[in-house]
């Protein structure tokens, strides 16, 4: 039988057996957003259309070339998210949140959809953890999102990533540095890409991230906008350096650091590593002072960052960091006979309720299959329940591994006394 269908290029199955994976490190980006004093947003993986045009800016590959835009049947155009900000700000000033008290302080999860060439860390559907912080201008709320990311990112044991730091300015300063971008770059007008060419008026900045290899070349030699910050951002840049440094993150400063997207001020900054091959940004984030106006808000200045969730967990694996599977089958219960079936329900409610994983058949397999599937599934503790069992009230509860059995009584004390059975073990339970 031929399936009718297959995945979309670029997308992802998380399946059963692997989403524990998925949920270790979405637990630990909770927490730690959670002890900062983040709150979760969702926000619709749809959105009108110009929301991410303005949002994200029209010079960036984003916009440019890599959204899923669509009309309605209603005749709207409208996208699915890029990105995680632009529906986190709309929320914000739709809701006006400014007036429950700043800073507002969101974490979310979201999945991301861009028309980009899929390829090792690059996918069309992937997903992000980010944060967002609203209404402050202080540098602590600079080091303190970046205090977050290297939380999780320690959290998780990962070693060998690195924090790059740099501050793009305000657009004040950043008139003048374009200036001298352009002069620069116009010298090699000849060997640069179609899409820098097209950018060097309008966005001279952009030609910084080109990932043609030419390019980045020529790229080395630019000027760098470190040295045409103005006092206030100069001064800025010191300070969440100085706060990184009391909270003992480290960092180096990478003058070339632009950001892909349009709306970054001042800081910016990217943690990458070199273990999962060209794709090495797994967090990018930044202050984006403008955005809020942008959007059609007051002056609002704002900060965050994103991860990506799939270049998390290819590092996980490329570094060999094994993940606790929680998953694992506690005690299979196999049955014999109608009665024991029914026992074995209410004894696997009192195991649940302790909030252990039990199992019995429900697909009608027989004492040796129920037997062989305990087994593939890796139960810990096995239990076969019969009309002896039920007549004495009693069965004997056997370890998978080392084939030590325990007997308990199987009434209302069944599930406390299996709880500390698999907590500690046989022999202490028997001392
Ligand atoms: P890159 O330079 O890798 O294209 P970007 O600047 O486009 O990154 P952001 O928009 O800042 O990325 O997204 C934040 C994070 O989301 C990235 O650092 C990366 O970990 C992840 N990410 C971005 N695009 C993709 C993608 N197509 N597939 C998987 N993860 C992605
Ligand atoms: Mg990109």
């Amino acid at each position: 039988m031929a399936l009718i269908t297959k995945k979309i290029k670029g997308t992802e199955d998380v399946l059963p057996k692997q989403s524990y994976r998925w949920q270790f490190i979405e637990n630990i980006m909770r927490e730690e957003s959670r002890v900062y004093g983040f709150k979760e947003i969702r926000t619709p993986v749809f959105e009108h259309t110009e929301l991410f045009a303005r949002g994200v800016g029209q010079t960036t590959d984003v916009v440019q070339k890599e959204m899923y835009t669509f009309d309605t049947k209603g005749g709207e155009s409208v996208t699915l998210r890029p990105e995680g900000t632009a529906g986190a700000a709309r929320a914000v000033l739709e809701h006006a949140l400014e007036n429950e008290g700043l800073p507002i302080k969101a974490s979310y999860f979201v999945s991301c959809y861009r028309y980009e060439k899929p390829q090792a860390g690059r996918l069309r559907e992937f997903h992000q953890f980010g944060l967002e912080e609203y209404g402050t201008q202080s540098p602590a709320a600079d080091a303190e999102i970046i205090c977050v990311a290297q939380s999780v990112l320690d959290r998780l044991g990962l070693t060998g990533i690195h924090l790059e730091l740099n501050s793009i300015g305000c657009p004040e300063c950043r008139a003048k540095y374009n200036q001298a971008l352009r002069d620069y770059f116009s010298q090699y007008k000849e060997q640069l890409c179609d899409t820098c060419l097209s950018r060097l008026e309008k966005n001279p900045m952009r030609l910084l991230d080109c990932k043609s290899p030419e390019d980045k070349l020529i790229a080395k030699d630019a000027p760098k906008i470190t040295d045409f910050l103005c006092e206030e951002c100069e001064t800025h840049f010191k300070e969440v350096q100085k706060y990184l440094d009391s909270a003992g993150v480290k960092y180096v400063i990478n003058p070339t650091i632009v950001r892909g997207l349009d709306y970054y001020t001042k800081t910016v900054f990217e943690f990458v590593t070199d273990c999962i091959g060209a794709q090495g940004t797994v967090c990018g984030g930044g202050r984006y002072d403008g955005l809020i106006e942008e959007l059609g808000g007051k002056h609002l200045p704002s900060l965050g960052f994103a991860m990506g969730l799939e270049r998390i967990l290819m590092v996980m694996d490329a570094q060999g960091i094994e993940i606790p599977n929680p998953d694992r089958c506690a005690l299979y219960i196999a049955t014999m006979g109608d009665e024991a079936k029914r026992k074995a329900f209410s004894l696997l409610r009192q195991v649940r309720e302790c909030g252990l994983i039990a199992e019995t058949d429900v697909v009608g397999r027989g004492l040796r299959a129920q037997m062989k599937y305990a087994d593939k599934i890796g139960a810990k503790y096995s239990l076969v329940l019969g009309d002896n069992e039920i007549a004495e009230n009693k069965a004997k509860v056997k370890n998978m591994e080392s084939g030590e059995q325990t007997e308990l009584a199987l009434d209302d004390t069944f599930a406390e006394k299996f709880s500390v059975l698999s907590l500690t073990g046989d022999e202490a339970f028997q001392i």
